[in-house]
């Protein structure tokens, strides 16, 4: 359920920003997603077609970004993107530490009426 609150709060800030705009009506939301956030697409999608009824948002678009993660070696300090399997430094091997690279979930733009 961890969907149902940042699409909440993801509807918010874009209805604000398209109040502040002027617009009328919503026609899509650019996402931008981390790919070590938990978010499912598919959630966000369904939790937004609910909440935005009746509000500037209703029946816009849900784009999704998805932004690969990155690790820095904790030995050699090479920042790298997560490989599919485990978190070992392409150049050393030795293990990788999350950055705040691929925990994002923010609107990167709207496109308004
Ligand atoms: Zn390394």
């Amino acid at each position: 359920m961890h969907e149902y609150a940042v699409t909440q709060s993801m509807l918010n800030i874009a209805l604000e920003e398209a109040k502040r705009a002027g617009a009328s009506k919503i026609l899509e939301i650019r996402l931008v997603i981390g790919d070590l956030s938990t978010i499912i697409d598919d959630s966000v999608q369904m939790y937004f077609d609910i909440m935005s009824e009746g509000t500037l948002a209703q029946g816009a678009r849900l784009a999704f970004n998805r932004v690969k993660a990155e690790f820095k070696c904790r030995e050699c300090g090479e920042v790298f993107v997560k490989p599919p399997k485990g978190f070992d430094c392409p150049k050393c091997g030795g293990l990788g530490m999350p950055t705040d690279r691929g925990k994002e979930f923010y609107i990167e733009s709207l496109e308004i009426d």
